[in-house]
C-alpha cells in the first residue's frame, strides 16, 4: 500500500538502458544512455528531440528489434528479448509490402500467431473498417495515398491485438491536414481501445496535442533531459491558451536539447 497504488501500472519499464554502436571505421558511439521510463497501463507518452538523441533506438529497444548494451526493458512484467504480439509498430514510411494489396498487408503478421485464413481475413476486414479503409482493401500500396498507407500501417500493427502501439515519427511525412485527422484517429483509437501509445515526433505541437507526458530527449550521448506532463484535457484546441503554455514549456525543455546538440 502507497501512492503507488493510484499510479497507472507500468505496461512497459526501461532501467538503466543505454546502447553503445561500433561504427565501421571503429568508432565508438552511445545511442542512448541511463534511459529510465515507464509507460502506464494506457497512458500515451511521446517523445522528442533533435535528430540523433537515440529516440528511434530508445523505441527499438521496447520493440525488441535491437538489445540494449546495459539495463533492461520489459514489456507486461516480462523481459523484451525480441519483437513480440502485444507490442504493435509504426514507422514512418515505405514499411508496407509493395507486392501485397492493404488487406493482406494488414493480415501479414497474423499467420504466425497460427489464425487460420478465414479468420486472418475477418480480423483484417474488422481493422480496415476501423481505419475507414474497407473500400481500400484490394488496393496496392501505390494506389493509396501517404495517409492511407499509414492508416493501414496502423491496422498491420493493430491486428495482432497488442497493448501497446509504438510509432516512430508515423505522420512526419503527410502533409499537415491528413495529419491533424490522422492523430484525432489515434487519439480516438487510443481511447476505444485502451492502448499505451509510445510515439516519437519531431513536431511540439503534435506532442502537445496527443500526449499526457513528453519525454524530451537530448543527443551526444542520447538521453532523457526531461519529461513535462501536459495536464490538459481531451480533445485538446491548439487556439487554448494552455495549449500555447504548454507548447512553450516543451519548447523550451527542446531548445535547450539543441544546444547541447551543436
Ligand atoms: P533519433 O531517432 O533520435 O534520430 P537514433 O536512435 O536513430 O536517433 O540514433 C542515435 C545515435 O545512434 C545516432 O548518433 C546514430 O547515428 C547512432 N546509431 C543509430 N543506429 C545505429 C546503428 N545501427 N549503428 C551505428 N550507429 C547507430
Ligand atoms: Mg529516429
Amino acid at each position: 500500500m502507497g501512492a503507488n497504488d493510484t499510479a497507472p501500472r507500468a505496461i512497459v519499464s526501461v532501467r538503466d538502458a543505454s546502447k553503445l554502436y561500433a561504427s565501421s571505421n571503429g568508432e565508438l558511439n552511445w545511442a542512448m544512455t541511463d534511459v529510465n521510463l515507464d509507460i502506464g497501463e494506457g497512458e500515451f507518452v511521446c517523445a522528442i528531440g533533435p535528430s540523433g538523441c537515440g529516440k528511434t533506438t530508445l523505441l527499438n529497444a521496447i520493440a525488441g528489434f535491437v538489445e540494449p548494451t546495459t539495463g533492461s526493458v520489459t514489456a507486461g512484467g516480462q523481459p523484451v528479448t525480441g519483437p513480440g504480439a502485444d507490442r504493435g509498430v509504426v514507422f514512418q514510411e515505405y514499411a508496407l509490402f509493395p507486392w501485397l494489396n492493404a488487406r493482406r498487408n494488414v493480415e501479414f503478421g497474423l499467420k504466425m500467431l497460427g489464425l487460420g485464413a478465414a479468420e486472418r481475413r475477418a480480423r483484417a476486414e474488422e481493422l480496415l473498417a476501423l481505419m475507414g479503409l474497407s473500400h481500400a482493401a484490394r488496393r496496392y500500396p501505390f494506389e493509396l495515398s501517404g495517409g492511407m498507407r499509414q492508416r493501414v500501417a496502423v491496422a498491420r500493427a493493430l491486428a495482432t491485438r497488442p497493448k501497446v502501439l509504438l510509432m516512430d515519427e508515423p505522420f512526419a511525412a503527410i502533409d499537415a491536414l491528413t495529419r491533424a485527422s490522422l492523430q484525432r484517429e489515434l487519439l480516438r483509437l487510443w481511447r476505444e481501445l485502451g492502448l499505451s501509445v509510445f510515439f516519437i515526433t519531431h513536431n511540439i505541437e503534435e506532442a502537445v496535442f496527443l500526449a499526457q507526458r513528453v519525454v524530451v530527449m537530448s543527443p551526444h550521448p542520447g538521453r532523457i533531459r526531461e519529461i513535462v506532463e501536459v495536464d490538459l484535457p481531451y480533445p485538446r484546441e491548439r487556439a487554448d491558451p494552455a495549449f500555447g503554455a504548454a507548447y512553450a514549456r516543451i519548447a523550451a525543455a527542446f531548445a535547450q536539447s539543441e544546444e547541447v546538440a551543436s
